[in-house]
């Protein structure tokens, strides 16, 4: 098994959280799409036809969020270290 990546902070992140930071404004764009519709529910997460939509936070929305909070700590440390 590879050791669990890190930030420079030394946060430990798993893979999905991983690929959002690694690409650029991703992150914006999900925390954007996956937001609360009003009811409690996230925007565009469907459960299925039965079901409605998923309740908010949603699994997306929390892995954006974690990456938008890697990417916040991650320019930190690059701004200390400069
Ligand atoms: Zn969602």
């Amino acid at each position: 098994m590879p050791a669990p990546q890190t930030t420079p902070g030394g946060l430990v992140i798993c893979p999905v959280v991983q690929f959002i930071v690694s690409q650029d404004g991703l992150s914006a764009v999900l925390l954007a799409d996956h937001s609360d519709d009003g009811t409690g529910h996230c925007r565009v997460c469907s459960a299925g036809a039965q079901s409605g939509r998923h309740r908010y936070p949603c699994l997306t929305r929390v892995y954006a969020d974690t990456a938008s909070e890697v990417e916040r700590l991650s320019a930190r440390v690059r701004g200390r270290s400069t």
